[in-house]
């Protein structure tokens, strides 16, 4: 079984690297019926060491077992939902515009298809062991798009990794996969991590986690001399607004709901709802207050690793520094450990405007409602917002019918819109959006969760003039794999009756 582990040398990066260039020569070539088998044994794997993955990595990370077997299944599914969009083949979006040779000038036969990038690297996530992490979507979408894959295994879960990694391992010699297609690399991230990142044959990067750590490896690619793209998710605080007519009437369910989305995996979500946004109002003291009484409710649990629990206490103490804050509500049992303590906090719309650190992230269960005036300082505090993964109206009809203004603002926030919805919970499925404008991640046309993440692995190549016999199966007169092509500008299966 090949286990490559990197140790901190630029050496054996460069050799791993060659190993990735040589295994992605292959794999290219293989078929996408054989690389869907391949997903999915991927997934059989890791089903078959489900009890070994929930124990070690529940002992790493702190998450609650019933949460990790819940990840593994999301992960699991995950590659069988990449492999079902191969088998398919029509993302591949094939065009195809025929030669004429009555036009003037003469239109050459051109045809254009998605080819993969080459050998990716994947920072795995410190808050997914699983669904972001060594088989998480960011390798399940490199597999499925015909890249070959180096990990970086985040140090908070090593072993963890290790143990996916070997079911990858297993599934690469039952499918007679080229040999060092998938490869594990430990060690530190700004030695390891930097050297693959700018090693010449590594042809993009994934990334979630902080904003310094994201943007270092921004910084690295733009040091190549080849820079390459690195679809980094970094920093969200994810505003919810509360209309005024849905707080008159909901408050109490509200502040259930959202004392659970603040809290939930003790707010260890980059979709966490860090900002609350209303016009002030007796409803909204209503609900601030019933929020106030779920948070203390709250049980504090340990935190994923203790730089996460120091940077979440650094963050929340800088935070209730500032001037102008007040606390609404925050957990005092007393916490062991590495326990963390939901807060809830507020201030007014004019502090938080003249303040930019209230729109710095607090990764953790804590959460800013920002009393405002009225809707105009509720739009200029929205307008003043950095770019956000997710941004929820939490809303009546009318209160929609009276505010489509704040709407389309919201609209140009963030890759995701929710209404009457918590935005922790992010589906796995073609519609979904995870993505948005910098700095929630580096590249807004691009999401990170769903079967379109497959597109940030691949780039177009056009094929000009070339004869049946030298084109690829999915631009070939026949269709030989049935998939959707768009021929002379129409959405079409049908053959081509010649070239
Ligand atoms: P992180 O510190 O950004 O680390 C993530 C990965 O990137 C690790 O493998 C790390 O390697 C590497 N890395 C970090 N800085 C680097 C650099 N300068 N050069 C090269 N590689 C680098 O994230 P984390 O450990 O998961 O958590 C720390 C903070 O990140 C949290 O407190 C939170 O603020 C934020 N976070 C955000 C999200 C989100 O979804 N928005 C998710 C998780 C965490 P090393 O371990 O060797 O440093």
């Amino acid at each position: 079984m090949t286990n490559t582990l990197i140790q901190e040398t630029a050496i054996d990066v460069n050799v791993v690297m060659q190993q990735s260039q040589h295994a992605f020569d292959s794999y290219k070539k293989i078929s996408a019926a054989d690389r869907a088998a391949f997903l999915e044994k991927i997934a059989e794997e890791i089903e078959a060491k489900r009890a070994v993955l929930v124990s070690t990595a529940n002992a790493e990370t702190n998450l609650p077992e019933a949460r990790l077997n819940g990840e593994i299944s999301r992960t699991t599914n995950q590659l069988k939902l990449f492999a079902s969009l191969i088998k398919e083949g029509s993302w591949v979006e094939a065009a195809i515009d025929t030669a004429d040779a009555t036009r003037t000038p003469a239109r050459p036969d051109i045809r254009k298809v998605f080819v993969p990038l080459g050998p990716v690297v994947v920072f795995g996530a410190s808050n997914f062991p699983f669904a972001f992490s060594t088989a998480g979507g960011d390798t399940a979408s490199a597999l499925a798009a015909g890249c070959s894959v180096v990990i970086k295994a985040h140090n908070a879960h090593v072993k963890t990794s290790e143990l996916v990694f070997e079911a990858m391992q297993i599934a690469i010699e039952a499918c007679k996969m080229p040999q060092h297609l998938i490869q594990h690399a430990t060690g530190k991230g700004n030695v390891v991590g930097k050297a693959l990142v700018q090693h010449p044959n590594t042809t993009a990067v994934s990334f979630t986690g902080s904003f310094s750590g994201g943007r270092a490896l921004c910084d690295y690619s733009n040091e190549r001399q080849a820079p390459i793209p690195v679809f980094a998710e970094m920093s969200s605080i994810n505003p919810v607004v509360f209309f005024p007519d849905t707080l008159q009437k909901n408050a109490a369910a509200l502040a259930q709901t959202y004392a659970g989305s603040i809290t939930v995996g003790m707010g260890q979500f980059c979709t966490n709802p860090g900002l609350l946004l209303a016009v002030k109002s007796e409803a909204l003291d209503n609900f601030l207050q019933i929020l106030g009484e779920e948070i203390t409710k709250v049980a504090p649990q340990k935190m994923l690793h203790s730089g996460i629990y120091h940077s979440y206490n650094s963050g929340l103490d800088e935070m209730l520094l500032q001037k102008g804050i007040q606390v609404v509500a925050r957990v005092e049992k007393e916490v062991q450990d590495i326990e963390a303590q939901p807060t809830v906090a507020k201030v007014s719309g004019q502090t938080f405007l003249a303040n930019p650190h209230f729109k710095e992230e607090v990764f953790g269960p804590f959460s800013l409602a920002i009393v405002c005036e009225d809707a105009k300082e509720l739009k200029a505090v929205l307008s003043s917002l950095k770019g956000q993964l997710t941004t929820t109206m939490m809303a009546t009809e009318e209160d929609l019918t009276q505010h489509q203004d704040i709407f389309e603002l919201q609209q140009t926030l963030a890759g995701r819109i929710i209404l009457n919805n918590v935005p922790t919970g992010v589906e796995v499925c073609a519609a979904m959006v995870h993505g948005g404008p910098f700095p929630a991640t580096t590249d807004a046309r691009f999401t990170s969760v769903g079967t379109s993440s497959i597109k940030r692995w691949v780039r177009p190549l056009c094929f000009q003039n070339f004869p049946d016999s030298m084109l690829p199966e999915a631009l070939k007169n026949d269709n030989p794999l049935n998939i959707l092509r768009i021929v002379n500008n129409e959405w079409t299966r049908e053959k081509i009756s010649k070239k």
